[in-house]
């Protein structure tokens, strides 16, 4: 794609962290401060929680229809997740970019990897983790929110020590401390920044085109 004018890197944005660790309300911070983000809405067969809007916040499917997405090849990738299915839809991703912004994805760490295993040129993947202040503290606000069952939050729990021993795969880590959000915020941003900024290919060929400069000769 010629980008003579204005150069502007098309990212897929990934934040992964244990249930509790407070993604949402980030993610949601971020999109809120810099309209240049889009958050994609995931297709998963869990139940809505009271809240919860079909098309917003998810979108809520029947098992047999997550699998007839699957093999359509709608999703970029997918995953099962405290016995459900969860997955993002590649029309999300281009319809973010299409529309100048880049896409954010609050997914858990096996979707995570699928993307990072996939060469997503033009666009370019950044994988942010998200850290609890401790385990106890995630068992507290998962607790506290009262969305999950007894065995579902100890489920999520075991879940949350496989996912942080997988953060070797991420290229940031963010701590979300109680009561210090904005911070946390501000810190992804920062980043989020410098990624955009980054000298990639794509801008190399972009400067090329402005002086003029025929690679083939
Ligand atoms: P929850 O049930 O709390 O909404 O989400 C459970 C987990 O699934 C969270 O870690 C969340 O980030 C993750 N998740 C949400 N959407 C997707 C998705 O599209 N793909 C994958 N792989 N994980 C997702």
């Amino acid at each position: 794609m010629a980008k003579t004018d204005l150069y502007k890197p098309e990212l897929v944005i990934v934040i992964s962290g244990p249930s509790g660790s407070g993604k949402s309300t980030v993610i949601d911070a971020l999109c809120k401060a810099d309209e240049r983000l889009r958050e994609s809405v995931s297709v998963t067969t869990r139940k809505p929680r009271r809240n919860e809007v079909d098309g917003v916040d998810y979108h809520f499917r029947s098992k047999s229809e997550f699998e007839k997405q699957v093999a359509q090849g709608s999703f970029l990738e997918w995953a099962e997740y405290g016995g459900n299915f969860y997955g993002t839809l590649k029309s999300e991703i281009s319809v973010a970019h299409e529309a100048g912004k880049d896409v954010i994805l609050e997914i858990e760490v096996k979707g995570a990897l699928q993307i990072r295993a996939q060469d997503l040129s033009p666009s370019r993947g950044l994988f942010i983790f998200i850290v609890p202040p401790s385990i106890t503290i995630l068992e507290k606000r998962l607790r506290r929110r009262k969305t999950e069952s007894e065995s579902e939050v100890n489920k999520r729990l075991a879940i949350a020590r496989s996912e942080i021993l997988e953060i070797a795969h991420y290229d940031y880590w963010v701590s979300n401390q109680e009561k210090l959000l904005q911070e946390a915020v501000q810190q992804i941003q920062t980043i989020i920044a410098a990624e955009r900024s980054r000298i990639d290919t794509q801008l190399i060929e972009t400067v090329n085109q402005l002086l003029g400069i025929d690679k083939s000769d």
